[in-house]
C-alpha cells in the first residue's frame, strides 16, 4: 500500500510499491505489464474527489470513460493483451454491457475471431442489463466471457453475468481493462470465476452511511 501521506490523485495508478512518488517512477518500478506502453491510464483521465455513483455508492475516483475509445490504435495493445489472457479460457463468445463494455467485447471478439454479443441497459431505477431477444437462444450452452471497460462497483458486469446465465450460457471468465478497488475481485471470487485485467487502480468504495469522505464533510463532486 502507499504511504498515507499520498493524496488520492497520487494513488491513481497501478503501483503497489511504497515510496513511489510519481506515476512514471511507479511504472518503471512495478508496472506488471512492462511490455505495454504507459498510456492506458491517460486515456480515461482519472479524477480524484468524492463521487456518488449510479449504484448509490460513494467513491474517491472518477473515470471519464468516454475518452477510452477515442483512439482505437492507442488502446489496441491493451485490448490485445486482455484478449490473449481471456483466450486461455476456451471461449465461444465475448459479451459486455453497453456502452463501453460492449465496445470492448466487440474489439476482443474481433481479436480472437469469436462471436460477440452485448447487454443493453434496461430503463428503470434498478441496474439491469438484458441481452436482446433475437440473440438469447443462440447463447445457450456457449462458453462466454463477460467484459467491461472498467469495473468499480461492478453493477453492470454483475447484471450482465446474471442475464447471460438466464440465457443458459456458461460464463467462464470475467475481464476488464481496468479494475478499481476490490469489488471486481470479490465478485469473481464469489462466482468462482477467473478475472483478467490490465490495470488496477487503488480506489475506495463505500455506502453513503460508511463513506469517510462524507464523515469528513467533503462535498460531493459532479464527476
Ligand atoms: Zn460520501
Amino acid at each position: 500500500m502507499h504511504s498515507e501521506t499520498h493524496t488520492p490523485l497520487q494513488r491513481i495508478h497501478s503501483c503497489a510499491t511504497k515510496g513511489a512518488t510519481n506515476r512514471q517512477l511507479c511504472n518503471e518500478t512495478c508496472n506488471p505489464n512492462k511490455t505495454l506502453p504507459d498510456t492506458l491510464l491517460r486515456l480515461p483521465t482519472p479524477k480524484a474527489g468524492h463521487f456518488r455513483f449510479e449504484s448509490g455508492l460513494h467513491g474517491d475516483v472518477w473515470l471519464d470513460l468516454d475518452g477510452l475509445f477515442l483512439r482505437p490504435r492507442a488502446l489496441h495493445p491493451f485490448v490485445a493483451e486482455l484478449a490473449a489472457r481471456l483466450a486461455a479460457h476456451e471461449i465461444d463468445a465475448v459479451c459486455g454491457p453497453q456502452t463501453g463494455g460492449a465496445i470492448l467485447a466487440q474489439l476482443i471478439a474481433a481479436e480472437l475471431d469469436r462471436e460477440f454479443c452485448f447487454a443493453a441497459r434496461v430503463a428503470g431505477p434498478a441496474i439491469e442489463y438484458r441481452i436482446p431477444d433475437r440473440v438469447r437462444s443462440r447463447l445457450r450452452a456457449k462458453r462466454i466471457v463477460a467484459v467491461d471497460d472498467a469495473i468499480y462497483a461492478g453493477s453492470a458486469i454483475r447484471a450482465t453475468v446474471a442475464d447471460l446465465e438466464a440465457c443458459g450460457a456458461a460464463v467462464t471468465a470475467l475481464g476488464a481493462l481496468m479494475v478499481l478497488g476490490d469489488s471486481a475481485a470479490l465478485f469473481a471470487a464469489g462466482m468462482q470465476l477467473p478475472l483478467e485485467w490490465i490495470t488496477r487502480i487503488d480506489a475506495g468504495l463505500w455506502s453513503a452511511a460508511d463513506c469517510p469522505l462524507c464523515r469528513s464533510y467533503i462535498s460531493l463532486d459532479d464527476g
